[in-house]
């Protein structure tokens, strides 16, 4: 009998269960939309049941199209878990519910608290930077905690009764997968762990430090562990076909990417076009402090391995710009429209949008600018707004290249690239010229949910993927992969032009 590895991939918008073979091929995957709820301006909540809900019928959904295949659920010899990261669930211990809806990575209602924090310290946004490698924002998940803890009653009284658990998405999946309330178990990962601003980013443990600057206590927090490890086994009720199969693999989301994407050395990098945009970049054992506004974080960690650090930025609006001109706009009825759109004419016509719905973050980390659109005349349609969308991403890419380049001192040569949005051509080939460097893309577009699969498929408890990390690294380095590349198409001087173009309009919008 073959065996098989499952990927739990939780999006911000979608939930995913993908089944790969002992190859690392795909055979077969579930998806679901769920709900996102805005309740103020600048506000996104989830519902933590229907992150879960969507997660069960996802892997329900891929075991029945599984079982027509001719396989069977006992093939399933371990999980990965790959999720949105930053979002904040919190839990009551006794009960395992949910205490207040998910607090989601690009929700700015903390801007005042991160003010009110920074001005407490005189390193200012920088207070905890050297232990935990982040600036305080609203990105990170312990300002949202903080926010719980002032302004939801009942999260209040369990923190200081000892009953609150916090857990970012992966904590939560686990938690309620292994068992909840009665056998639950309570752990998150390196990478997950190292964007709460709750870690020491050296010694991969929860910080004294961070906690008290924050207020917040530790009983709350998960175990930490390496990405890839034996997290604990299937115990839930509407999941018995796979009860016992061990999750062997953790990752945020980005995390996972650059694993799928198996950029294991110093000096590879992968740009990720989901919701938001996430580049990272691999320095290997070396943990880089950046100057450039980038974040130091963890890239990944296997278990019996040191842990490699990554250098990132993160951009917060993505595909949720072609999500906007769909559903607040009605511009296009499918997000794919908007490629045809974009193509039909040549440029932009002089029309640039700043895409900064909540706030922008790498490199300039402003929570509290609006997003503008700039440079519209009598001359300008739809198919301008569409490509100037579409350049949004790309331009902000190019500001964190130039950032990430000036950080490891040394030039990227080459991009690799996946999410989404990367499934645009027309996209991928204005950051090849926007850039100026080739932008590749594999064929198997679904590297965040492989990278969670690698973790659990080459854990020696699992196996499947023979000889473990090192063997893995070795193959992968071997294998020819197939790739699409996009090359530059323009010239240097109507790269700069067009760059200049967007940083003025950056001005515009921060003095706005
Ligand atoms: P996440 O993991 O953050 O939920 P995904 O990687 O699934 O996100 O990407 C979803 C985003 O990509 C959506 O916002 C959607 O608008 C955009 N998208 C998906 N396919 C296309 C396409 N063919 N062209 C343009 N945008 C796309």
């Amino acid at each position: 009998m073959h065996s098989f590895i499952g990927a739990i991939d939780n999006g911000t918008t979608s939930s995913r269960f993908l089944i790969f073979d002992e190859n690392g091929n795909l055979v077969i995957g579930h998806q679901l939309e769920y709900r996102q709820m805005y309740p103020h301006p600048g506000w996104v909540e989830q519902d933590p049941m229907e992150i879960l809900a969507s997660v069960v019928a996802c892997i329900d959904g891929a075991l029945r199209k599984f079982g027509l295949q001719g396989h069977h659920a006992r093939s399933l010899k371990g999980i990965g878990i790959t999720n949105q990261r930053e979002t904040v669930v919190v839990w009551d211990r006794n009960t395992g519910k949910p205490l207040h809806n998910a607090i989601v990575w690009s929700d700015t209602r903390t801007k005042d608290i991160v003010s009110r924090l920074a001005e407490s310290s005189e390193k200012g946004a920088d207070a905890v930077k050297e232990v935990c490698g982040l600036p305080i924002t609203t990105y990170f998940s312990a300002v949202k905690l903080r926010w719980l803890l002032e302004n939801s009653p009942e999260v209040k009284e369990a923190h200081d009764n000892g009953n609150l658990m916090f857990g970012t998405v992966d904590s939560w999946l686990i938690y309620k997968l292994t068992g909840g309330a009665e056998d639950g178990i309570h752990v998150t990962d390196v990478t997950n762990a190292s964007r709460t601003m709750l870690m020491d980013i050296k010694t991969l443990q929860w910080s004294d430090e961070c906690l008290d600057f924050f207020g917040l206590n530790k009983d709350i927090l998960p175990e930490i562990k390496p990405s890839s490890t034996l997290f604990g086994a299937i115990n839930y009720e509407d999941l018995d076909e796979i009860k016992d199969v061990p999750i062997a693999g953790c990752l945020g989301d980005q995390h996972a990417a650059l694993v799928g994407q198996h950029c294991f050395e110093a000096g590879e990098a992968k740009n990720t076009y989901g919701t938001g945009c996430f580049m990272l970049f691999n320095t290997g054992e070396e943990y880089i402090p950046s100057n450039n506004g980038l974040l130091t974080t963890v890239g990944y960690q296997f278990e019996g391995e040191p842990a490699s650090y990554a250098l990132e930025g993160s951009i917060a609006v993505a595909g949720s710009a072609v999500k906007w001109l769909r559903d607040n706009m009605g511009i296009i009825r499918e997000a794919d429209e908007i490629n045809a759109l974009a193509a039909a004419v040549p440029d932009n016509g002089g029309v640039v949008f700043v895409t900064a719905f909540s706030g922008l973050f790498a490199p300039y980390w402003r929570p509290d600018v609006r997003g503008c659109i700039l440079g519209i005349s009598q001359h300008t349609t739809k198919h301008h707004l569409a490509r100037a969308t579409l350049e949004a991403t790309c331009f902000q890419t190019r500001a964190i290249l130039d950032a990430m380049n000036a950080d490891s001192g040394q030039a990227l040569k080459t991009l690799r690239v996946d999410g989404g949005l990367s499934n645009s051509d027309v996209c991928m080939q204005l950051q090849a010229n926007i850039l100026g460097i080739d932008v590749s893309r594999p064929l198997m577009h679904e590297s965040t949910a492989l990278g969670a699969a690698t973790a659990a498929g080459v854990h020696l408890g699992i196996g499947i993927w023979e000889g473990g990390f090192k063997a893995f690294v070795a193959r992968t380095r071997e294998a020819k992969e197939v790739l699409q590349v996009f090359k530059p198409e323009i010239s240097e001087k109507d790269r700069d032009e067009q760059y200049d173009l967007w940083q003025k309009a950056i001005d515009k919008s921060l003095s706005w």
